[in-house]
């Protein structure tokens, strides 16, 4: 079966090093000296001052919330993942979602403000398939009526934006380090803040918020993650750039094959150094990517509605926002198989699939 992604897997042995060691120190979690080594590595991979590695990317985005004590309305993008909006909810907040640019699928940038009432705090958008949001706009925006900024990076990792990583926007952006994302350490996550009086709040707010046992300081939760993790981070870390390179090809082919006559895609910031993380395309209606979707599967490919359904038509959203230009996309859209390894003949094939179903 040729699914969606593939979970890049390093060398076995460089792995069981980093896990004798642990055994040999007895020690397994805890802001432990992996953990350590891995958030300087990325400190410095990613160009980031600020970084905590937490256990995934979905309480990054719950600590950060907490931690820039945002409360009332957040407005938010319905073209995410699931946990975008979650987060918000899980922190007794509300989503107020504003409608997607129709080219790079974002938030757009000229509905923020007209969405902006006493209520709202904040603004959590996602930076969709690694291609950044209009985050000059949403600076103005957000300075204009002293709101919070977090970005959801978590298609982010390694994006540079005008030779800036773009994890370096807003007052903070999250990462996911999930098994399917471009650079992962099973489960895991990140936290990078632009600023550095939140450097003791979010160490802390990380692991219960407490500092030794006299020190009693925030709320916090348990969002530490494990020596394993690190382990398995510091083993992947080195790959990135080939990954990246592997991702590219594997893009490219589509890029050439597919049929752009009848299909489409986002468009992507031509300011940015990309990492590949996604390739989605937008068919001309839904019962053409039924159609599509189908005839792949038939072949044992199985692509991924990425994303649907739009999160402004969840039913347990506090209230339903229309959006009408993120409706339309997450009815139509499919995310192709791509990861490292997938050979260019199964490229080719699937985008033979895909081209042989358009029209009926
Ligand atoms: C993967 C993902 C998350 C959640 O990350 P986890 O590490 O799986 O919790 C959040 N937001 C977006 C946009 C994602 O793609």
């Amino acid at each position: 079966m040729i699914n969606v992604t593939k979970t890049f897997l390093p060398d076995q042995e460089q792995y069981i090093q980093y896990i004798r060691e642990i055994w040999d120190r007895g020690y397994v979690t805890n802001n432990g000296p992996l953990l350590q080594e891995l958030e300087e590595k990325l400190k410095s991979y990613l160009g980031v001052d600020h970084l905590y590695f937490c256990t995934n990317g979905t309480i990054v985005l719950q600590i950060a919330i907490k931690a820039l004590e945002i409360k009332g309305d957040v407005i938010t993008t319905p073209f995410s993942y699931c946990a975008t909006s979650n987060a918000i909810l899980w922190e007794n907040c509300n989503p107020v979602f504003v409608d997607i640019d129709p080219d790079t699928f974002n938030i757009n940038a000229s509905l923020i403000e007209q969405a902006i009432t006493p209520a709202t705090t904040a603004i959590l958008a996602t930076h969709v398939y690694g291609n950044p949001c209009d985050v000059e706009r949403i600076e103005e925006v957000a300075a204009k009526h002293k709101l919070k900024v977090i970005y959801d990076a978590a298609h982010a990792f390694g994006v540079t934006y005008k030779g800036r990583s773009l994890l370096s926007f807003g007052d903070i952006s999250t990462c996911s380090f999930h098994a399917t994302k471009v650079f992962h350490t099973i489960e895991g996550g990140a936290l990078i803040s632009n600023h550095p009086e939140l450097d003791r709040k979010l160490h802390l707010m990380r692991a219960f918020g407490h500092q030794g046992d006299e020190h009693y300081l925030y709320a916090g939760i348990n969002g530490k993650n494990s020596e394993m993790h690190a382990a398995m981070g510091l083993v992947n870390l080195p790959h990135v750039g080939e990954i990246i390179a592997a991702r590219r090809e594997v893009c490219d082919g589509y890029d050439r094959l597919l049929n752009w006559e009848i299909l489409s895609r986002p468009v992507i910031n031509p300011h940015i150094e990309y990492n590949y993380a996604y390739y989605p395309v937008v068919f001309p209606s839904e019962e053409v990517m039924f159609r599509v979707m189908d005839a792949l599967k038939a072949e044992d490919v199985v692509p991924r509605r990425y994303f649907y359904p739009s999160l402004n038509t969840l039913s347990f959203m506090p209230a339903y926002i229309p959006c009408p230009v993120s409706e339309d996309i997450a009815l139509r859209v499919l995310s192709l198989p791509l990861y490292v390894g997938l050979p260019q003949a199964d490229v080719e094939r699937i985008a033979g699939i895909i081209n042989a179903n358009l029209l009926p």
